[in-house]
């Protein structure tokens, strides 16, 4: 079982993993819990990359970095502990692309293309079972950000413009349409604890299936 939270910056993605971990924790659940960009040495260095250049990066080479990132992540980290057998948590994963780069970043239909690409390993394509959607406007989530800049890591890309996570939020919402099947979505403008709430809901129905 693949599981995938995903939302836009400042939509508590963070502080609901470690409710989620804590969860599972609880019921004696065997997880691995992970995140993208990231997760292995490799992709951390690729983090470091796309989130520390001082000049701005064409669209379509973040994306490729991302992409590159996310299978080495995939082969190394999340298919292993399919295999065995083990519930996977990741913190974002292809939805993300598709938003930020996709509609963010206006690049459309060759992020689709890229990503079917990294996430083929052996003849098979790693989709996600369930997107966990927190969702929360643009302006939420920025100001949340702001707010918490002294406690909390700040990167460039955070302080994109409204515009932008504008985008990258008209692209979840589509994407939450076209994958309606692997797409949950949740209220992240309740309290912490509701959202938390709505999410138990979900992950109790996809570890009972
Ligand atoms: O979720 P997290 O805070 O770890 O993401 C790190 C940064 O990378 C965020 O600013 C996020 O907006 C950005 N990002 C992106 N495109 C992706 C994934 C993450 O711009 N595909
Ligand atoms: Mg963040």
């Amino acid at each position: 079982l693949f599981i995938v939270l995903e939302g836009m910056d400042g939509s508590g993605k963070t502080s609901q993993l470690e409710h989620i971990k804590h969860y599972l924790n609880e019921q004696g659940i065997d997880f691995l819990s992970t995140r993208e960009p990231g997760g292995i040495s490799v992709s951390e260095q690729i983090r470091e990359v796309i989130l520390n250049v001082d000049n701005d990066m064409s669209g379509l080479t973040e994306c490729l970095l991302y992409a590159s990132a996310r299978r080495e992540h995939l082969i190394q980290k999340v298919i292993p502990a399919l295999n065995d057998g083990r519930i996977v948590i990741c913190d974002r994963y292809v939805m993300s692309s598709l938003a930020y780069q996709g509609y963010g970043r206006e690049l459309g239909k060759a992020v689709l293309d890229i990503n079917q690409l990294a996430i083929d390993v052996d003849g098979q394509q790693y989709w996600a079972d369930m997107n966990i959607y927190i969702d929360v406007k643009p302006e939420v989530g920025l100001e949340r950000i702001m707010s918490k800049s002294g406690e909390r890591e700040v990167n460039r890309l955070d302080l994109e413009t409204l515009e932008f996570h504008h985008r990258v939020h008209k692209g979840y919402m589509e994407l939450s349409e076209q994958h309606a099947e692997q797409f949950v979505m949740i209220n992240g403008e309740q309290d912490e604890h509701s959202v938390f709430g709505d999410i138990k809901q979900v992950l109790d129905q996809l570890i009972q299936a």
